[in-house]
């Protein structure tokens, strides 16, 4: 497993280098966070092994008991990438370090209210709804800006960017604009220079669309399944 884990890890860092080179950017700009969603604490810790410290889940169910495996690992850097559910906040904020699909202010609250107990800093992504689809999770782009005036200056929370799912469809040129809108959203709030957000990350790209992600200024790319293989479920 370790040799397939690190063909594929040689694989992928490649692609973004490749992808970064093709656009003029620096790939040390572009941040990878490994999804080991629905895959064995092994594969993790393969990957680990290549001096990999970004990983994210989607479940906090699924997150703490990994997490909780690796509490001796200090560099291991945790985010949690999923539908958040206020209930769960709790026990989130006692050991991740990043929370990347914040959708709303009182997510916001919680994760500020909770933290603040355990005195630890989180950083968050609002995870910023591009596709215009329905049933997409997110803070839809108008009400951007309300919710960022609304959360600067709390205490343990540090927003460190916006996050955004594209579309799941082959055509660059559909989810092209949807990076561009993302893009644009953080460089408008940055012009705005808030006190204690520290807006500088774009999370965005998979392992279907990293290439234009990286062309339209992502810093962070999430990436499942050309790290871990195709997943039967999640
Ligand atoms: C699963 C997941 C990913 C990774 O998806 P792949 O297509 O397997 O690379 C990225 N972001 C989120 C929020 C996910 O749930």
């Amino acid at each position: 497993m370790q040799d397939t884990i690190e063909l594929r890890y040689t694989s992928l860092i490649n692609r973004v280098k490749k992808a970064c080179i093709n656009c003029g950017r620096n790939p040390e700009e572009v941040t990878v966070v490994a999804v080991s969603k629905t895959k064995p604490v092994e594969m993790i810790e393969a990957v680990r092994k290549l001096g990999h410290r970004h990983f994210g889940e989607n479940k906090v169910q699924e997150l703490m008991p990994k997490m909780d495996h690796f509490s001796d690992d200090t560099e291991i850097i945790w985010h949690m990438v999923g539908g958040l559910q206020t209930n769960k906040i709790k026990y989130l904020v006692e050991e991740v370090d990043w929370i990347d699909s914040v959708p709303k202010l009182k997510a916001l609250k919680e994760i500020n209210k909770r933290a603040s107990k355990v005195k630890r800093e989180i950083k968050v992504l609002i995870q910023v709804n591009i596709s215009d689809e329905d049933q997409k999770f997110g803070c839809e782009p108008e009400d951007l800006p309300e919710l960022l005036k609304a959360s600067d200056n709390m205490k343990y929370v540090r927003v460190m960017g916006l996050m955004g799912i594209a579309s799941f469809v082959d055509d660059p040129e559909i989810v092209r604009p949807q990076f561009r809108l993302l893009r644009e959203l953080l460089k408008q709030e940055q012009e705005k220079g808030y006190e204690t957000h520290d807006l500088r990350h774009l999370s965005m790209g998979m392992t279907g669309d990293l290439e234009v992600a990286i062309e339209e200024g992502s810093t962070m790319i999430r990436v499942g399944t050309a790290l871990f293989g195709e997943r039967d479920y999640g």
